[in-house]
């Protein structure tokens, strides 16, 4: 029984990084989709992606590079609060979970795995020849037209890529009111133009 326990938990957990892999982020994801709105009014998903992972690769070789990913992991564990959730998407690409939270608290998680990824990287710059080591995270919080666990997971992916376009090493949080449904198509669409950083809506 404890064999079987075992080989449970490993069909659940990304192999290299001991992080739940993309099938258990769906399962939870979707799981936390059948709640009640007042659970679904405080979660938050954020979508990783270590930039110019291509590189560091080509640079430092394969080997480096899977230690980069171990790095970034171990870094995102350490930094998650239980009840959170975290798991690893793609290659170089993250998903996490947040419950209870609000768009601020997101951010400001968000900004801590940041800061901490690209500090551990300063620290690391001789080993990885000199590549920087930083991601880009895009933030999305729950809105009601939200149908299924996906929609929140694309649009925290275009929040991603804002990041990326806007010069990478930075969090992007998408704007609930630029979610909307679309009548005709009933297809869910994202206002590209305005995604929501966080702190210049502070500063108004
Ligand atoms: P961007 O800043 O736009 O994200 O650039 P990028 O180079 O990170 O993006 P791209 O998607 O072009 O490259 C991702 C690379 O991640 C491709 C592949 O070499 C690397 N990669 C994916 N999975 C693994 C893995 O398990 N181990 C290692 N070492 N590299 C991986
Ligand atoms: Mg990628
Ligand atoms: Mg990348």
């Amino acid at each position: 029984a404890k064999q079987y326990e075992m080989e449970k938990k490993q069909a659940q957990l990304d192999p290299l990084t001991q992080l739940y892999n993309k099938r258990m982020v769906n399962l939870v994801l979707n799981e936390t989709f059948q709640q009640q709105n007042s659970v679904l009014a405080k979660i938050a998903v954020g979508f990783i992606d270590i930039d110019k992972f291509k590189m560091i690769n080509d640079v430092c070789g394969h080997q480096l590079g899977d230690e980069a990913l171990i790095i970034v992991s171990e870094i995102m564990v350490n930094l998650t609060r239980p009840g959170d959730f975290i798991g690893r998407y793609g290659g170089e690409e993250f998903v996490f979970l947040l419950r209870n939270t609000d768009e601020a608290g997101a951010f400001g998680y968000a900004e801590r795995i940041r800061k901490e990824i690209e500090k551990k990287g300063k620290q690391l710059r001789e080993k990885f020849h000199r590549q920087e080591l930083t991601v880009s995270i895009g933030l999305a919080s729950y809105h009601h037209k939200f149908e299924s666990y996906s929609d929140i997971i694309k649009v925290a992916d275009e929040a991603m890529y804002h990041a990326k376009r806007k010069g990478r090493n930075q969090v992007v949080m998408m704007n609930n009111s630029t979610v909307h449904q679309e009548e005709s198509s009933k297809k869910l669409s994202v206002n590209p133009s305005k995604p929501r950083l966080f702190n210049e809506h502070e500063a108004t």
